[in-house]
C-alpha cells in the first residue's frame, strides 16, 4: 500500500530538480500526478520515465505566472483523475548572488512574479477544487532563506519570506474546509538551481561550512518531507514549517 494511495496531486516546476523527485516519489507512493513546468522537453522526459515504471502521471505546460495555465492544469487533473487533493507549489527561481544595489526593479518583479505570485495563483486555483474534493493539502516550497536573512540575494530571500507567511495566512483561511497548508524550508539542495555554487569548489566549501551535516541535500531528502505533508500522516499539521536543512538554521 502506498502512503499516497487515492490522492491526486498537482506539482509545479516538476521537469527537473526537487519537483521531478517529488513526481517520482508521489507516483511510487500511489498518487496520480499532474505536473507542470516551462521546460516542456524535460517535463515530457520525466513523464515518460515515470510511466515506464508504472506511475500514472501527466505533464502539462504550466507557467506559474499564468492563471490560464493553472486553470488548464486543474482541468486536466479533474478530467483525468477525478479530483485534486494535493498541490505542491515547488517552481522557483533565483539569480545566484545579487546584492540589493545590484538588483534592478525588473529583476525584483520577476522574482516576485514567479516565487510569490505563482504560489498565490496556484493556491487560488486549487482551493475550490479541494473544497469539491472534501479537503486537501497545499505544500509551499520556501527555503531557509525564508527564515533567516541570507544576504546573498535579497530579492530571493524576500520572496521566500513571503511564501512562508502566505502559507500561514492560507492555513488559517481554509482550515474549516479541511484544507491544510504548510511550508517546506530546504537548505542547499544538489539541483541545477545551485549550479553557481556546485561548479565552484571554493563557493561549495564555503556553503558546506555552514551546514552542520556537512553535505548538500539530495532532491529526495526534500521530496520525502513533501510526501509526509501530502499524506494523512501529517493530518494535524497546518500553518507549520518543515525545515530540512542539515542543521543550517540551528546555529
Ligand atoms: P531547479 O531549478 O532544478 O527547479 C526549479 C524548476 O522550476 C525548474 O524545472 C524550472 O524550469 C521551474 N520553473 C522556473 N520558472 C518557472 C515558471 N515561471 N513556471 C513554472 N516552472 C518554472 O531548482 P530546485 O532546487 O528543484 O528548486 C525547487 C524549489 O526549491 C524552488 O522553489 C527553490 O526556490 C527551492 N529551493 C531550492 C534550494 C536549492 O538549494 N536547490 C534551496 C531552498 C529552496
Amino acid at each position: 500500500m502506498g502512503r499516497l494511495d487515492g490522492k491526486v496531486a498537482i506539482i509545479s516546476g516538476g521537469a527537473r530538480g526537487q519537483g521531478a523527485a517529488e513526481v517520482r516519489l508521489f507516483a511510487q507512493e500511489g498518487a496520480k500526478v499532474v505536473f507542470g513546468d516551462i521546460l516542456d522537453d524535460e517535463g515530457m522526459q520525466v513523464e515518460a520515465q515515470v510511466r515506464e515504471l508504472g506511475g500514472d502521471v501527466t505533464y502539462v505546460h504550466l507557467d506559474v505566472r499564468s492563471s490560464d495555465d493553472w486553470s488548464k492544469a486543474l482541468a486536466t487533473a479533474e478530467e483525468k483523475y477525478g479530483n485534486v487533493n494535493v498541490l505542491v507549489n515547488n517552481a522557483g527561481i533565483t539569480f545566484g548572488t545579487k546584492g540589493i544595489e545590484d538588483t534592478s526593479g525588473d529583476e525584483w518583479d520577476l522574482m516576485m512574479d514567479v516565487n510569490v505570485k505563482g504560489v498565490f495563483l496556484g493556491t487560488k486555483t486549487a482551493i475550490p477544487a479541494m473544497r469539491r474534493a472534501g479537503g486537501g493539502s497545499i505544500i509551499n516550497i520556501s527555503s531557509t532563506a525564508g527564515i533567516i536573512g541570507i544576504g546573498r540575494t535579497a530579492a530571493y530571500t524576500a520572496s521566500k519570506g513571503a511564501v512562508r507567511i502566505f502559507t500561514k495566512a492560507t492555513a488559517v483561511q481554509v482550515s474549516r474546509d479541511g484544507i491544510r497548508c504548510n511550508s517546506v524550508h530546504p537548505g542547499p539542495v544538489n539541483t541545477p538551481f545551485l549550479e553557481e555554487t556546485t561548479s565552484n569548489p571554493e563557493a561549495l566549501a564555503a556553503r558546506l561550512s555552514k551546514v552542520p551535516l556537512g553535505r548538500l541535500a539530495e532532491a529526495e531528502d526534500i521530496a520525502h518531507g513533501v510526501v509526509f505533508l501530502a499524506s494523512d500522516e501529517s493530518s494535524y499539521m497546518t500553518g507549520s514549517e518543515l525545515v530540512i536543512d542539515g542543521g543550517s538554521t540551528a546555529e
